[in-house]
């Protein structure tokens, strides 16, 4: 209950800003966070391994970078979020309205490590093309979305999202074997995340994460 009402508070707009803006948002070195985001997910797709039709993304919140390496191996994208005013900040993007955060910068970047000489506009446009959906989502219900995905996905990401809605590493556990729940027998689950994080900022609101050892996730 005390996580739900922070998520009251969370403000799309303040979440961009404290993340995704300098100084954090600086691609000059892989020291900074957003670039070695950018660089986990574009060596995570590099092989060609994960691919499918479906790649659901939980907890998208209002953001897209966690997909512009992904989205060249699906054909479609689902992306998730508990909170309106997040999908509906997404849906800006997605169509291309005035107003929308401006992800160009990150689109620039992954298409230099991807290194293939991509020109960023024809990856901006291949992702707004496949995230056809973006669906509401209850990580802590055994049926996250309301009702099965169909198909299930071919594979399931996840951005620092299930240890920063779960009070404690037991509710983590089960919050992954719910969505666990929407990925096809055999598919490929992509974790990125913080380990040992105990809080992050999204404007006037503060909201508690549990703070994670590499073998709390192993185990769950
Ligand atoms: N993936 C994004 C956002 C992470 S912030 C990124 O990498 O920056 C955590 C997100 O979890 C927020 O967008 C929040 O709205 C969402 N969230 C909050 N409660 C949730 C719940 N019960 N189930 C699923 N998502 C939830």
């Amino acid at each position: 209950a005390a996580l739900r009402e922070g998520y009251e508070r969370f403000d799309p707009r303040a979440y961009l800003r404290n993340n995704y803006l300098p100084p954090r948002a600086d691609f000059s070195s892989e020291e900074f966070v957003v670039p070695w985001k950018l660089r986990c997910l574009a060596e995570t797709f590099a092989s060609g391994e994960i691919r499918g039709r479906t790649l659901i993304d939980v907890g998208s919140g209002p953001t897209i970078y966690q997909l512009l390496s992904a989205c060249d191996h699906f054909e479609e994208i689902v992306a998730t979020d508990y909170l309106a005013v997040n999908r509906e900040e997404l849906g800006r993007w997605a169509r291309g309205e005035p107003g929308a955060f401006d992800w160009s910068p990150f689109i620039q970047h992954v298409c230099k490590i991807e290194g293939r000489g991509e020109p960023w506009q024809d990856k901006e446009r291949r992702l707004r093309e496949r995230l056809r959906r973006i669906l509401p989502i209850d990580v802590h219900r055994p049926d996250p979305l309301g009702c099965p995905l169909s198909p299930p996905a071919d594979a399931l990401l996840s951005a620092f999202c299930l240890e920063a809605v779960s009070p404690d590493r037991a509710a983590f556990a089960r919050a992954l074997l719910h969505v666990g729940s929407l990925l096809r027998p055999g598919g490929h689950a992509l974790l990125l995340g913080a380990l040992g994080e105990s809080f992050y900022l999204a404007g006037p609101a503060r909201l508690p994460v549990v703070p994670l050892a590499l073998s709390d996730v192993r185990a769950a």
